[in-house]
C-alpha cells in the first residue's frame, strides 16, 4: 500500500522571519517534506525534525566535490540531514538547460548518497496540443532508467505538466490520472510501488478529487506550499 506524500517547494522564495511564522502557524499532517533554499535548509531541517516532517533540497550538482562555486552535492545535503531532493524540475529544465542527461546524472548521484530524488517529469503545452505528452515522459524516464539495476529503488516522480506550474490552470484529475497510469506502466515492475505525485497549481479546493485518483499519491506544491494555512489543507487531503 503506498503512502501519501506531499512535498513543499518554496523555490526562490522566504527569509529568517518567514520561516520563522511559517513553523508557528503549520499543523503538520502526514508525510511531508519541505524543500526551502539552500541558506535556510539547516534551519528547516532543524525545525521539519522537530515537527516529524523531512526536509529536502530543491537541486544538487552530481559531482561529489571539487571546483565548482556556488554548487551543492549529495553528500552535504545528506550531512544537513536532508533526506529528499528534486531533481529535473521544469525551472531547471528550461532556465538552466538541464538536458535528460544531466537530470540522469543528479537522480543518481542522489541515490548513490542515499538521498530520495524527486524526478519531475512533464510535458510543455505545445508538446501536450501536438500529441506527444506520453512520448515525452517516456523518454525523460528512459533517459533515468537506462541500463541501471532497480532504477525506481527509493525514489519518488512528480508529473508536472509544464504548463500547470504556477499558472493556476490545473490538469484534470482524469487528465493526471492519465499520465500517472502510464508512469507505472513505464516502470514495470518497479511501477506499483513508487509513490508518483502530482504537481501544477495545487490548492486547498483541489487537491483532494486529484488525491482521489487511483494512480496519484500526493503532489509537489509551488505557490500553495508558502501560506501554512493552504499548505496544510492539502496536506489533510493527502
Ligand atoms: C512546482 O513548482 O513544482 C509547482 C507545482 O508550482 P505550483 O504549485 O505553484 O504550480
Amino acid at each position: 500500500m503506498r503512502q501519501k506524500l506531499v512535498v513543499a517547494n518554496w523555490k526562490m522564495h522566504g527569509s529568517s522571519a518567514f520561516i520563522r511564522g511559517f513553523f508557528a502557524e503549520f499543523a503538520p499532517a502526514g508525510n511531508v517534506v519541505i524543500c526551502p533554499p539552500y541558506p535556510y535548509l539547516a534551519t528547516v531541517a532543524a525545525a521539519c525534525a522537530e515537527k516529524g516532517l523531512e526536509a529536502g533540497a530543491q537541486n544538487l550538482n552530481a559531482e561529489p566535490q571539487g571546483a565548482f562555486t556556488g554548487e551543492v552535492s549529495a553528500a552535504m545535503l545528506g550531512d544537513l540531514g536532508v533526506r529528499y531532493v528534486i531533481v529535473g524540475h521544469s525551472e531547471r529544465r528550461s532556465l538552466y538547460g538541464e538536458s535528460n542527461t544531466v537530470v540522469a546524472e543528479k537522480y543518481h548521484a542522489a541515490r548513490a548518497a542515499g538521498l530520495v530524488p524527486i524526478l519531475c517529469v512533464g510535458e510543455t503545452l505545445e508538446q501536450r496540443e501536438s500529441g506527444n505528452t506520453l512520448q515525452v515522459i517516456a523518454e525523460q524516464l528512459a533517459a533515468v532508467s537506462g541500463e541501471a539495476e532497480s532504477p525506481w529503488d527509493n525514489a519518488v516522480i512528480a508529473y508536472e505538466p509544464v504548463w500547470a506550474i504556477g499558472t493556476g490552470k490545473t490538469a484534470t484529475p482524469e487528465q493526471a490520472q492519465e499520465v500517472h497510469a502510464f508512469i507505472r506502466q513505464a516502470l514495470g515492475a518497479e511501477g506499483q510501488s513508487i509513490q508518483v505525485l502530482y504537481g501544477g497549481s495545487v490548492k486547498g479546493d483541489n487537491a483532494a478529487e486529484l488525491f482521489a485518483q487511483a494512480d496519484i499519491d500526493g503532489a509537489l506544491v509551488g505557490g500553495a506550499s508558502l501560506k501554512p494555512e493552504e499548505f496544510a489543507k492539502i496536506c489533510s487531503a493527502a
